[in-house]
Protein backbone atom coordinates (compact mmCIF):
# COMPACT_ATOMS: atom_id res chain seq x y z
CA UNK A 1 0.00 0.00 0.00
CA UNK A 2 1.59 3.31 -0.81
CA UNK A 3 0.84 6.46 1.40
CA UNK A 4 0.23 9.90 0.74
CA UNK A 5 -0.81 12.89 2.56
CA UNK A 6 -3.56 13.47 -0.06
CA UNK A 7 -5.11 11.47 -2.75
CA UNK A 8 -7.08 13.66 -5.32
CA UNK A 9 -9.43 11.92 -7.70
CA UNK A 10 -10.48 13.57 -11.01
CA UNK A 11 -8.08 15.14 -13.26
CA UNK A 12 -10.35 18.24 -14.73
CA UNK A 13 -8.95 21.40 -13.68
CA UNK A 14 -10.24 20.89 -10.23
CA UNK A 15 -8.33 18.27 -9.34
CA UNK A 16 -4.86 19.71 -11.30
CA UNK A 17 -5.05 22.69 -9.93
CA UNK A 18 -5.62 21.00 -6.65
CA UNK A 19 -2.51 19.08 -7.26
CA UNK A 20 -0.15 21.57 -7.77
CA UNK A 21 -0.91 23.57 -5.26
CA UNK A 22 -0.39 20.95 -3.12
CA UNK A 23 2.79 19.61 -4.32
CA UNK A 24 4.37 22.76 -4.56
CA UNK A 25 3.60 23.20 -1.11
CA UNK A 26 5.66 20.07 0.04
CA UNK A 27 1.95 17.78 0.03
CA UNK A 28 2.93 14.13 -0.81
CA UNK A 29 -0.19 13.89 -3.21
CA UNK A 30 -1.21 11.22 -6.22
CA UNK A 31 -4.07 11.93 -8.51
CA UNK A 32 -6.49 9.23 -10.13
CA UNK A 33 -8.35 9.50 -12.96
CA UNK A 34 -11.08 6.89 -14.23
CA UNK A 35 -12.27 8.22 -17.54
CA UNK A 36 -10.56 10.74 -19.94
CA UNK A 37 -7.32 12.37 -18.68
CA UNK A 38 -8.29 16.20 -18.57
CA UNK A 39 -11.99 15.94 -17.61
CA UNK A 40 -14.62 17.25 -19.40
CA UNK A 41 -13.13 20.74 -20.95
CA UNK A 42 -11.42 18.00 -23.64
CA UNK A 43 -14.94 17.90 -25.43
CA UNK A 44 -15.09 21.83 -25.36
CA UNK A 45 -14.19 22.90 -28.54
CA UNK A 46 -12.96 26.74 -28.13
CA UNK A 47 -12.23 28.42 -24.71
CA UNK A 48 -12.36 32.38 -24.54
CA UNK A 49 -13.32 33.05 -20.94
CA UNK A 50 -9.64 31.39 -19.23
CA UNK A 51 -7.74 34.15 -18.70
CA UNK A 52 -4.71 34.27 -20.32
CA UNK A 53 -5.70 32.12 -23.43
CA UNK A 54 -7.99 34.81 -25.66
CA UNK A 55 -8.87 31.21 -27.51
CA UNK A 56 -7.45 27.80 -26.91
CA UNK A 57 -8.96 24.52 -27.24
CA UNK A 58 -10.17 21.98 -24.67
CA UNK A 59 -7.80 19.19 -25.59
CA UNK A 60 -5.10 22.08 -25.80
CA UNK A 61 -5.89 23.67 -22.63
CA UNK A 62 -6.33 20.01 -21.07
CA UNK A 63 -2.73 18.97 -22.44
CA UNK A 64 -0.56 21.95 -20.37
CA UNK A 65 -2.57 21.42 -17.36
CA UNK A 66 -1.64 17.83 -17.45
CA UNK A 67 2.35 18.72 -18.61
CA UNK A 68 2.64 20.90 -15.35
CA UNK A 69 1.48 17.63 -13.12
CA UNK A 70 3.98 15.47 -14.96
CA UNK A 71 7.11 18.31 -14.73
CA UNK A 72 6.54 18.09 -10.72
CA UNK A 73 6.19 14.42 -11.00
CA UNK A 74 3.51 14.47 -9.70
CA UNK A 75 1.61 10.17 -9.39
CA UNK A 76 -1.05 9.75 -11.80
CA UNK A 77 -3.18 6.07 -11.62
CA UNK A 78 -5.18 6.04 -14.25
CA UNK A 79 -7.80 3.62 -12.92
CA UNK A 80 -11.76 3.98 -11.57
CA UNK A 81 -11.37 5.14 -7.66
CA UNK A 82 -13.15 3.54 -5.10
CA UNK A 83 -12.66 5.35 -1.22
CA UNK A 84 -12.82 3.23 1.53
CA UNK A 85 -12.43 4.01 5.77
CA UNK A 86 -9.08 2.59 6.63
CA UNK A 87 -8.21 3.02 9.97
CA UNK A 88 -7.27 6.21 10.23
CA UNK A 89 -6.78 7.01 6.83
CA UNK A 90 -8.39 6.47 3.50
CA UNK A 91 -8.17 4.07 1.49
CA UNK A 92 -8.83 4.55 -2.91
CA UNK A 93 -7.53 1.29 -4.85
CA UNK A 94 -3.94 0.34 -3.72
CA UNK A 95 -3.14 3.92 -2.17
CA UNK A 96 -4.14 5.50 1.81
CA UNK A 97 -3.96 8.81 2.56
CA UNK A 98 -5.86 11.20 5.35
CA UNK A 99 -7.06 13.25 3.18
CA UNK A 100 -9.10 12.84 -0.15
CA UNK A 101 -10.22 15.23 -2.85
CA UNK A 102 -13.52 14.35 -4.63
CA UNK A 103 -13.21 16.40 -8.59
CA UNK A 104 -14.55 13.74 -10.05
CA UNK A 105 -16.77 16.12 -12.61
CA UNK A 106 -20.46 15.04 -14.46
CA UNK A 107 -21.90 12.73 -16.44
CA UNK A 108 -23.77 13.45 -19.62
CA UNK A 109 -27.64 12.89 -18.94
CA UNK A 110 -29.53 10.77 -21.73
CA UNK A 111 -32.89 11.37 -23.09
CA UNK A 112 -34.35 7.72 -21.67
CA UNK A 113 -35.68 6.46 -24.64
CA UNK A 114 -35.89 3.08 -25.15
CA UNK A 115 -34.52 3.18 -28.83
CA UNK A 116 -31.32 4.95 -27.35
CA UNK A 117 -29.78 1.69 -26.44
CA UNK A 118 -29.70 0.49 -30.12
CA UNK A 119 -28.07 3.65 -31.99
CA UNK A 120 -25.31 4.37 -28.96
CA UNK A 121 -22.48 5.05 -31.63
CA UNK A 122 -24.63 4.45 -34.30
CA UNK A 123 -26.08 7.95 -34.88
CA UNK A 124 -25.93 9.31 -31.22
CA UNK A 125 -23.00 11.32 -29.55
CA UNK A 126 -22.77 13.88 -27.15
CA UNK A 127 -19.72 15.45 -28.06
CA UNK A 128 -19.76 17.99 -31.21
CA UNK A 129 -16.82 19.11 -31.03
CA UNK A 130 -15.35 14.47 -31.26
CA UNK A 131 -17.97 13.83 -33.75
CA UNK A 132 -18.96 16.85 -35.35
CA UNK A 133 -16.67 16.40 -38.95
CA UNK A 134 -18.19 13.00 -38.85
CA UNK A 135 -21.32 14.75 -40.22
CA UNK A 136 -20.32 17.03 -43.11
CA UNK A 137 -22.95 18.30 -45.40
CA UNK A 138 -25.41 16.10 -43.70
CA UNK A 139 -28.10 16.41 -41.69
CA UNK A 140 -28.02 16.82 -37.95
CA UNK A 141 -30.23 17.56 -34.76
CA UNK A 142 -29.17 18.96 -31.15
CA UNK A 143 -31.52 17.88 -28.24
CA UNK A 144 -31.48 20.65 -25.12
CA UNK A 145 -31.66 24.06 -24.42
CA UNK A 146 -28.16 24.98 -22.54
CA UNK A 147 -25.08 26.68 -23.11
CA UNK A 148 -23.79 22.97 -23.79
CA UNK A 149 -26.70 22.60 -26.64
CA UNK A 150 -26.67 25.62 -28.07
CA UNK A 151 -22.56 25.58 -28.50
CA UNK A 152 -22.62 22.08 -29.86
CA UNK A 153 -25.19 23.55 -32.14
CA UNK A 154 -22.73 26.43 -33.36
CA UNK A 155 -20.05 24.19 -34.07
CA UNK A 156 -22.33 21.79 -36.24
CA UNK A 157 -23.12 24.77 -38.25
CA UNK A 158 -19.52 24.91 -39.92
CA UNK A 159 -19.83 20.96 -41.01
CA UNK A 160 -23.49 19.51 -41.40
CA UNK A 161 -25.67 21.30 -44.05
CA UNK A 162 -28.62 21.64 -41.45
CA UNK A 163 -28.47 22.13 -37.88
CA UNK A 164 -32.11 21.00 -35.99
CA UNK A 165 -32.13 22.37 -32.27
CA UNK A 166 -34.92 20.78 -30.23
CA UNK A 167 -35.67 22.05 -27.12
CA UNK A 168 -38.71 21.79 -24.90
CA UNK A 169 -39.65 25.15 -24.64
CA UNK A 170 -39.51 28.60 -25.95
CA UNK A 171 -36.91 29.87 -24.11
CA UNK A 172 -33.28 29.28 -23.85
CA UNK A 173 -31.15 28.33 -20.72
CA UNK A 174 -28.27 29.85 -22.50
CA UNK A 175 -26.28 33.05 -22.39
CA UNK A 176 -27.74 35.44 -24.43
CA UNK A 177 -24.66 36.26 -26.46
CA UNK A 178 -25.15 32.39 -27.91
CA UNK A 179 -28.48 32.60 -28.35
CA UNK A 180 -27.93 35.56 -30.99
CA UNK A 181 -24.93 33.80 -32.49
CA UNK A 182 -27.61 30.34 -33.00
CA UNK A 183 -30.88 32.98 -33.62
CA UNK A 184 -27.93 34.46 -36.80
CA UNK A 185 -26.70 31.04 -37.91
CA UNK A 186 -28.95 30.39 -40.99
CA UNK A 187 -28.06 26.58 -41.35
CA UNK A 188 -29.52 26.19 -37.72
CA UNK A 189 -33.54 25.88 -37.09
CA UNK A 190 -35.00 25.76 -34.14
CA UNK A 191 -37.59 23.32 -33.60
CA UNK A 192 -38.73 24.69 -30.35
CA UNK A 193 -41.59 23.73 -27.55
CA UNK A 194 -40.95 20.58 -28.83
CA UNK A 195 -39.65 16.98 -27.30
CA UNK A 196 -38.03 14.07 -28.93
CA UNK A 197 -40.56 11.06 -28.98
CA UNK A 198 -38.82 8.30 -30.73
CA UNK A 199 -35.83 7.16 -32.98
CA UNK A 200 -35.76 5.17 -35.92
CA UNK A 201 -33.20 3.63 -38.38
CA UNK A 202 -32.54 0.19 -39.44
CA UNK A 203 -28.53 -0.31 -38.60
CA UNK A 204 -28.03 3.45 -37.70
CA UNK A 205 -30.07 6.43 -36.95
CA UNK A 206 -32.33 7.90 -39.92
CA UNK A 207 -34.34 9.62 -38.24
CA UNK A 208 -36.40 11.22 -35.38
CA UNK A 209 -39.72 11.93 -34.17
CA UNK A 210 -40.94 15.14 -32.55
CA UNK A 211 -43.70 16.17 -30.65
CA UNK A 212 -45.07 19.74 -30.51
CA UNK A 213 -46.31 20.29 -26.67
CA UNK A 214 -48.56 23.43 -28.20
CA UNK A 215 -50.77 21.23 -30.71
CA UNK A 216 -49.03 17.78 -30.03
CA UNK A 217 -48.52 17.30 -33.77
CA UNK A 218 -45.80 14.42 -34.34
CA UNK A 219 -42.96 15.73 -37.06
CA UNK A 220 -40.56 13.59 -38.41
CA UNK A 221 -36.78 14.54 -39.52
CA UNK A 222 -34.27 12.70 -41.01
CA UNK A 223 -31.13 12.99 -39.65
CA UNK A 224 -27.87 11.05 -39.72
CA UNK A 225 -26.72 12.08 -35.99
CA UNK A 226 -28.44 13.18 -32.32
CA UNK A 227 -26.16 15.43 -30.22
CA UNK A 228 -27.58 14.97 -26.91
CA UNK A 229 -27.08 17.91 -24.64
CA UNK A 230 -29.14 18.08 -21.80
CA UNK A 231 -27.35 18.14 -18.92
CA UNK A 232 -25.22 16.36 -16.80
CA UNK A 233 -25.46 13.91 -13.56
CA UNK A 234 -22.78 14.38 -10.47
CA UNK A 235 -20.54 11.50 -10.51
CA UNK A 236 -20.66 11.99 -6.67
CA UNK A 237 -21.19 8.12 -5.43
CA UNK A 238 -17.38 7.61 -4.69
CA UNK A 239 -18.27 6.85 -0.76
CA UNK A 240 -21.38 6.07 1.40
CA UNK A 241 -22.43 9.16 3.91
CA UNK A 242 -21.91 11.86 1.64
CA UNK A 243 -24.71 14.94 2.20
CA UNK A 244 -25.73 15.67 -1.54
CA UNK A 245 -28.26 18.57 -2.69
CA UNK A 246 -31.57 16.97 -3.71
CA UNK A 247 -29.74 16.96 -7.63
CA UNK A 248 -27.05 14.28 -5.97
CA UNK A 249 -24.71 17.43 -6.22
CA UNK A 250 -22.34 17.11 -3.22
CA UNK A 251 -22.46 19.68 -0.11
CA UNK A 252 -19.36 21.19 1.35
CA UNK A 253 -18.25 23.85 3.51
CA UNK A 254 -16.36 27.37 2.65
CA UNK A 255 -13.04 25.37 2.44
CA UNK A 256 -14.68 22.80 0.40
CA UNK A 257 -14.72 20.04 2.86
CA UNK A 258 -17.82 17.30 2.96
CA UNK A 259 -19.41 15.90 6.11
CA UNK A 260 -16.84 13.32 6.24
CA UNK A 261 -13.72 14.79 7.92
CA UNK A 262 -10.85 14.95 5.66
CA UNK A 263 -12.81 14.32 2.83
CA UNK A 264 -13.12 17.48 0.33
CA UNK A 265 -14.89 18.18 -2.92
CA UNK A 266 -14.70 20.37 -5.52
CA UNK A 267 -15.21 21.72 -9.27
CA UNK A 268 -18.30 20.61 -10.96
CA UNK A 269 -19.58 17.61 -8.38
CA UNK A 270 -20.43 19.64 -5.84
CA UNK A 271 -23.39 21.76 -4.96
CA UNK A 272 -23.45 25.88 -6.52
CA UNK A 273 -24.61 28.14 -8.96
CA UNK A 274 -21.38 28.62 -11.05
CA UNK A 275 -19.76 25.76 -12.80
CA UNK A 276 -16.80 27.12 -15.31
CA UNK A 277 -12.98 26.35 -15.58
CA UNK A 278 -11.91 29.20 -13.46
CA UNK A 279 -14.29 28.67 -10.37
CA UNK A 280 -13.19 24.68 -10.74
CA UNK A 281 -9.43 25.72 -10.69
CA UNK A 282 -10.37 27.96 -7.44
CA UNK A 283 -11.57 24.90 -5.88
CA UNK A 284 -9.14 23.43 -6.23
CA UNK A 285 -6.33 26.10 -4.75
CA UNK A 286 -8.96 26.95 -1.78
CA UNK A 287 -9.55 22.86 -0.75
CA UNK A 288 -5.58 22.32 -1.34
CA UNK A 289 -4.29 25.48 1.06
CA UNK A 290 -6.83 24.18 3.56
CA UNK A 291 -5.41 20.70 3.56
CA UNK A 292 -1.86 21.79 3.15
CA UNK A 293 -2.39 23.89 6.98
CA UNK A 294 -3.69 20.91 8.20
CA UNK A 295 -0.66 18.29 7.36
CA UNK A 296 1.92 21.19 8.29
P1 LIG B 1 -28.13 22.85 -18.49
O1 LIG B 1 -27.78 24.29 -18.38
O2 LIG B 1 -28.65 22.12 -17.31
O3 LIG B 1 -29.19 22.74 -19.69
C1 LIG B 1 -29.81 21.52 -19.99
C2 LIG B 1 -30.83 21.76 -21.08
O4 LIG B 1 -31.41 20.51 -21.45
C3 LIG B 1 -31.98 22.67 -20.62
O5 LIG B 1 -32.34 23.54 -21.67
C4 LIG B 1 -33.09 21.68 -20.31
O6 LIG B 1 -34.37 22.20 -20.59
C5 LIG B 1 -32.82 20.56 -21.27
N1 LIG B 1 -33.24 19.26 -20.73
C6 LIG B 1 -32.94 18.70 -19.54
N2 LIG B 1 -33.50 17.48 -19.40
C7 LIG B 1 -34.18 17.26 -20.56
C8 LIG B 1 -34.97 16.19 -21.04
N3 LIG B 1 -35.15 15.07 -20.31
N4 LIG B 1 -35.53 16.30 -22.26
C9 LIG B 1 -35.35 17.41 -23.02
N5 LIG B 1 -34.60 18.47 -22.62
C10 LIG B 1 -34.02 18.39 -21.40
O7 LIG B 1 -26.88 21.95 -19.00
P2 LIG B 1 -25.62 22.36 -19.91
O8 LIG B 1 -26.05 23.13 -21.10
O9 LIG B 1 -24.86 21.09 -20.11
O10 LIG B 1 -24.77 23.32 -18.98
C11 LIG B 1 -24.33 22.85 -17.68
C12 LIG B 1 -23.45 23.94 -17.03
O11 LIG B 1 -22.22 24.09 -17.77
C13 LIG B 1 -24.13 25.32 -17.05
O12 LIG B 1 -23.81 25.98 -15.85
C14 LIG B 1 -23.50 26.02 -18.23
O13 LIG B 1 -23.48 27.43 -18.10
C15 LIG B 1 -22.07 25.44 -18.20
N6 LIG B 1 -21.49 25.46 -19.57
C16 LIG B 1 -20.83 26.59 -19.94
C17 LIG B 1 -20.29 26.68 -21.21
C18 LIG B 1 -19.56 27.92 -21.62
O14 LIG B 1 -19.55 28.88 -20.87
N7 LIG B 1 -18.93 27.96 -22.75
C19 LIG B 1 -20.43 25.62 -22.12
C20 LIG B 1 -21.14 24.49 -21.72
C21 LIG B 1 -21.68 24.43 -20.44
P3 LIG B 1 -35.04 23.33 -19.66
O15 LIG B 1 -34.32 24.60 -19.99
O16 LIG B 1 -36.47 23.31 -20.08
O17 LIG B 1 -34.84 22.87 -18.24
Amino acid sequence: MKTYDCIIIGSGPGGISAAIYLKRDGVNVCLFEGNVPGGAIVNTEVINNYPGFSSISGADLAMNMLNQISELNIDVYYEQAKIEKYNDLYKVNDCSAKYVIIATGTKVKTLGLESENKFLYRGISWCATCDGFLYKDKDVAVAGGGDSALSSAMTLSRYASIVYLIHRRSEFRAKESLVNDVKNTKNIKLVLDSNIVELYGDKKLEGIKVKNNLNNEISDIKIACLFEEIGRIPNSDVIDGLEKDSNGYILVNESFETNIPNIYAIGDVISKSVRQIVTATSDGAVAAIAISRKVK
